[in-house]
């Protein structure tokens, strides 16, 4: 911002980037004992059928607790984790963490059948460990694979394509299903919906956003649904947080709705009372 300004802000601009060094230093330093420290938590958002009005699973969004920080969004520290390698070590509890809590909750009867999604990052994908360390981790929880769901950005696998399609293709023989996260911001090209091993899109939630008031983010949104319907995929709209918004995706076909108008993301407690204030399904019924 300060380049834009003109010259005059130079020193400024100095002094400014010299703050903004000591906060990334001092959000380093703490990034690096917050798992030691336990001081991350995980919340859970559902997600739910179009069809049916009922929950089909929920995400899994990490959540930063820090006494000298306080909350940070996974949106300020994500990245800063990535650069410095911190992703892999946070990104394998966050993997374990969700997977145990899963079939924790299964375990105390709060439902059956329910699946869980949990999002990579580039660096987790580029780590020749992560396909055995996922299998590990569906073996010691007993998690079963096909109701985990990895979700992955466009540029995540264009970074490198050839080898995010071979991952991917690993992934799939261990039995886990891959969502493409915030679909149609990344630079990509559509080929690689058809060269790789993908299950479902995620509609990004800004042109859900955008839908009843802008008619490109609406053309967007419709075009994107017969897009993944066409290539045999399931589509999730994220960002609905209005009951009009859920109706014209419902309309349009989309098959999942997550969002602010069914739920934000929870921490476990709340998590499971919203579970227990929902109609009991079919499955849930069975498990009794
Ligand atoms: P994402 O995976 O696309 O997650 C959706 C984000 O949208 C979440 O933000 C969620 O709280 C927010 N959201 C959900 N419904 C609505 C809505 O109706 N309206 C609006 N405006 N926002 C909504 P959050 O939790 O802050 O996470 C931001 C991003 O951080 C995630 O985007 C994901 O890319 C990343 N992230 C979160 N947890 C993890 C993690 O465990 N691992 C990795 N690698 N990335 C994570
Ligand atoms: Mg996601
Ligand atoms: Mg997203
Ligand atoms: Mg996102």
């Amino acid at each position: 911002e300060a380049k834009s300004a003109g010259r005059d802000t130079s020193r400024f601009f100095s002094l400014e980037t010299n703050n903004r060094v000591m906060a990334r230093q001092v959000m380093e330093a703490q990034l690096r004992q917050a798992l030691d420290h336990h001081e991350f938590t995980l919340h859970y958002q559902p997600r739910i059928n179009a069809k049916t009005r009922q929950v089909q699973g929920a995400e899994a969004l990490l959540r930063w607790s820090n006494p000298v920080l306080g909350q940070v969004p996974p949106g300020q520290f994500i990245q800063l984790a990535e650069e410095t390698g911190l992703i892999k070590s946070i990104g394998l509890w966050v993997l374990r963490e969700a997977c145990r809590q899963w079939m924790a909750f299964e375990a105390e009867g709060l439902f059956t059948g329910l699946e869980l999604s949990v999002n990579l990052s580039a660096a987790q994908l580029a780590d020749a460990d992560l396909v055995d360390q996922i299998g590990q981790v569906l073996r010691e929880t007993h998690m079963p694979a096909n109701r985990l769901e990895l979700e992955l950005t466009e540029s995540h696998l264009m970074d490198n394509p050839s080898s995010a399609q071979e991952k991917l293709s690993a992934l799939k023989r261990l039995g886990v299903n891959i969502a493409i996260d915030d679909f149609g911001t990344g630079y990509s090209s559509l080929a690689y919906l058809k060269r790789f091993e993908i299950d479902k899109l995620k509609v990004d939630q800004s042109f859900v956003l955008g839908m009843l008031d802008d008619s490109a983010d609406a053309a967007i949104v419709h075009a994107v649904i017969a897009l993944g319907h066409t290539l045999g995929l399931s589509v999730v709209a994220e960002g609905v947080e209005s009951g009009p918004m859920a109706q014209s995706l419902i309309a349009l076909g989309c098959d999942e709705l997550q969002g602010y108008w069914f739920s934000r993301p929870l921490a476990v407690p709340d998590f499971v009372q919203w579970i227990k204030g929902q109609p009991e399904g079919a499955e849930r019924r069975k498990a009794r």
